[in-house]
């Protein structure tokens, strides 16, 4: 058990190093993308411009998580139904659970919240697709949201390949990942906003039995 929140400094650290190295990468990468897009039209250059042009991307797409972690907090936060954000995530990656052969048992309640919804819609999307990508050959996805005395409980479980117990102190370190084309960047997104709502964040998981993933908020604003 691992209590990711606790590791805020060193977030804050990470957070400014992240806006620094992004804001440098980024204007070159858009001069590159451009001439690329010019080279493309000469045929015997397309595979390999392709390539380039798909590298350039997920460079792009990074520094922008990047970005959007270390910019300063919009408070835009505005009563929402967590029901209604959590139905609209779970539609979202219902595709990507068929495809694994994963099957999903909901449990969600009406639970409202004062949030930003487009935040907490990022943290389950990415908390959901962790537990997908878990479970490459099938298996089940239990997802509660209940409301329990003044807090907002959100469970995901997984019967997946889960995390050996080394390897859960690492999780929420920046560009920690175990897939191929993952980025590691998804927990520390989760983690912050989470802490931006004053939340809690915790995960259990036992290697080839699953793992999981509560997160609470507070529901009395303080
Ligand atoms: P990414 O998904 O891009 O790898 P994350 O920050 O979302 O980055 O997750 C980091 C790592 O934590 C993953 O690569 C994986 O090894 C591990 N992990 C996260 N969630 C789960 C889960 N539900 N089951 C097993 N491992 C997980
Ligand atoms: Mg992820």
């Amino acid at each position: 058990r691992e209590d990711l929140l606790k590791k805020s400094e060193q977030l804050a650290l990470v957070g400014q190093l992240a806006a620094g190295v992004a804001h440098e990468i980024r204007n070159p990468l858009t001069t590159l993308k451009g001439f690329l897009q010019l080279l493309g039209e000469d045929k015997k250059a397309s595979i390999y411009i392709e390539l380039l042009q798909n590298e350039l991307n997920r460079i792009e797409y990074i520094t922008g998580e990047l970005l959007s972690l270390a910019k300063p907090q919009a408070t835009s936060f505005k009563i929402n139904s967590l029901k209604m954000i959590m139905d609209q995530t779970v539609e979202f990656i219902k595709i990507e659970a068929l495809k694994n052969n994963v099957k999903m048992v909901l449990s969600i309640e009406e639970v409202m919240f004062e949030c930003e919804s487009h935040k907490i819609k990022q943290v389950f999307l990415n908390l959901f697709m962790n537990a997908i990508e878990a479970m490459p050959t099938g298996g089940t996805l239990n997802i509660f949201l209940v409301k329990e005395k003044s807090d907002a409980v959100i469970i995901i479980q997984d019967t997946g390949y889960g995390i050996k117990e080394d390897r859960l102190r690492k999780l929420g370190e920046p560009f920690y990942s175990t897939k191929e084309k993952g980025t590691g960047l998804g927990l520390m997104i989760c983690r912050k906003i989470i802490e931006n709502h004053k939340g809690t964040f915790t995960i259990e998981s036992k290697p080839n039995e699953g793992t999981t993933v509560k997160v609470t908020f507070p529901l009395i604003s303080s």
